[in-house]
């Protein structure tokens, strides 16, 4: 069937609102290693896996191996009301690696749900409906996550069971901190949760919740040392800090296997999916033990931690651990942000090259100033498809470039897709001056 057939039947039966890419959207109808193959044939490299949903490659022979042996044992009930050696294996795993002490798992399906989990948890332990975010931030798309998204384009309700706040985060290119170094931009930062929490809440507020790297809002993410100075504002607060590593876990920033630990901060709770399951869906919440246990009412998930999703994450983990994935993530995102940063300059659109590890962003401005250009955004888009790069686009205006491949990419896929880019900014710079 055509991408177009599909197209016409996608819109007649799917809501209006869910978001596709491209003027003529494409389906992935097979993939191996670092590329995915269209409906017509094409073969595109992907450097955006999935969404992060791709942590390791496609086709890999361990995890579907893993996956086909528990579905050869027939055991398809996804009932999580009995003992599933998986599941335990896999928690076990992520609470040792946590650095949380003595901590403890709870799997969902997805991202939104992991983090309505530990809203659910830290409302309830502080017995307070009161919530920290930050500017800029995505969640997930149920009722609570979307109230604490603070990004208009990703709000889909306006109402909401908890009281929300806003706090600075690391959206520094378009802040009014702008211009400080990083030490004054921290501190300032600081200040502004001090001054949010004493003026616009009761002071009794349950949690504060951030993405060390603002994923949907364009790979933007605050000095290193930022989380340290919130954490201990929150600590004289008595406030809890939750991590969404929904985007930043599993190594794909390089240097550390979560993003929080750049900044020297245990937090009291992490939230997780995406790359996980390497594309089964699984998530979950990671927490202090007290935390994890307050509830006393009973509580469950039909599906998360099903017998097939954790015994796909277990071999998921495995593979990224015994390749040492993250190290390649460092060496080889470094490398994409250098090549970026040399040919920045060349190029007027290009106002901002950041990131850590693979997870990196391109941020377009309109030529001669800072004016953020999403419609660069939409041409880079398109002229890196069409010379055979699938890339992800984000940020508060729509106008960054998102670059996260699977973190088995190799050195001869990062420069296929450096020389991609080079000509294809080279393009829409020419298009759009
Ligand atoms: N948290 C972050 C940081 C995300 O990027 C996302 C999804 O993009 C979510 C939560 C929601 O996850 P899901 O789409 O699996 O519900």
């Amino acid at each position: 069937m055509s991408d177009a057939e599909l197209l016409a039947r996608h819109r007649a039966v799917l809501p209006n609102w869910m978001a596709l890419y491209y003027e003529e959207p494409i389906q992935i109808a097979s993939a191996s290693g670092r590329r995915v193959t269209d409906g017509s044939g094409r073969s595109y490299l992907d450097f955006f896996a999935g969404i992060l949903t791709n942590a390791v490659g496609y086709d890999i022979a361990e995890i579907s191996d893993a996956v086909r042996a528990q579905l050869d044992t027939g055991v398809l009930h996804s009932s999580t009301l009995y003992l599933i050696r998986s599941q335990i294996e896999l928690a076990e795993r992520i609470a040792g690696l946590s650095g949380i002490p003595d901590a403890k798992v709870f799997f969902t399906n997805s991202g939104t749900e992991a983090n309505e989990t530990v809203l659910m948890l830290a409302t309830q332990y502080r017995r307070s409906d009161q919530v920290l975010a930050l500017r800029n931030s995505y969640h997930g798309r149920a009722f609570a996550t979307v109230a604490i998204t603070g990004n208009r384009g990703w709000s889909a309700s306006s109402l909401s069971p908890v009281k929300v706040s806003y706090v600075q985060g690391g959206y520094q290119y378009r802040s009014p901190f702008r211009d400080l170094s990083d030490a004054d931009y921290i501190a300032a930062c600081a200040r502004d949760l001090r001054e949010v929490i004493e003026t616009t809440t009761a002071g009794d507020v349950a949690c504060m919740i951030a993405e060390p790297i603002q994923g949907v809002g364009g790979f933007s993410s605050p000095p290193d040392g930022y989380f340290a100075a919130i954490k201990e504002v929150l600590d004289e607060y008595g406030i809890l800090f939750v991590s969404d590593e929904v985007q930043t876990g599993w190594g794909r920033i390089g240097e550390h296997f979560w993003g929080i630990q750049a900044h020297g901060v245990t937090p009291d709770a992490m939230t997780f999916a995406k790359g996980l399951g390497n594309g089964l869906a699984i998530g979950g919440v990671v927490a202090r033990p007290d935390l994890m246990d307050c509830l006393t009412a009973n509580s469950l998930s039909t599906f998360g931690g099903n017998p097939v999703s954790t015994a796909g994450a277990l071999a998921t983990l495995e593979y990224l651990l015994d390749h040492d994935l993250q190290a390649n993530a460092a060496k080889l995102g470094e490398r994409l942000i250098d090549g970026l940063r040399t040919l920045a300059p060349a190029h007027p659109i290009v106002g901002d090259v950041r990131g850590k590890g693979l997870m990196i962003g391109v941020e377009l401005v309109e030529p001669g100033g800072t004016e953020p250009s999403p419609r660069a955004a939409v041409a880079l888009l398109e002229a890196t498809r069409s010379r055979g790069l699938l890339v992800g686009k984000g940020g508060l205006y729509g106008n960054v470039i998102r670059l996260a491949p699977p973190m088995s990419l190799t050195e001869d896929e990062a420069e296929e897709a450096l020389g991609i880019l080079a000509e294809s900014i080279a393009a829409v710079d020419a298009e759009v001056r």
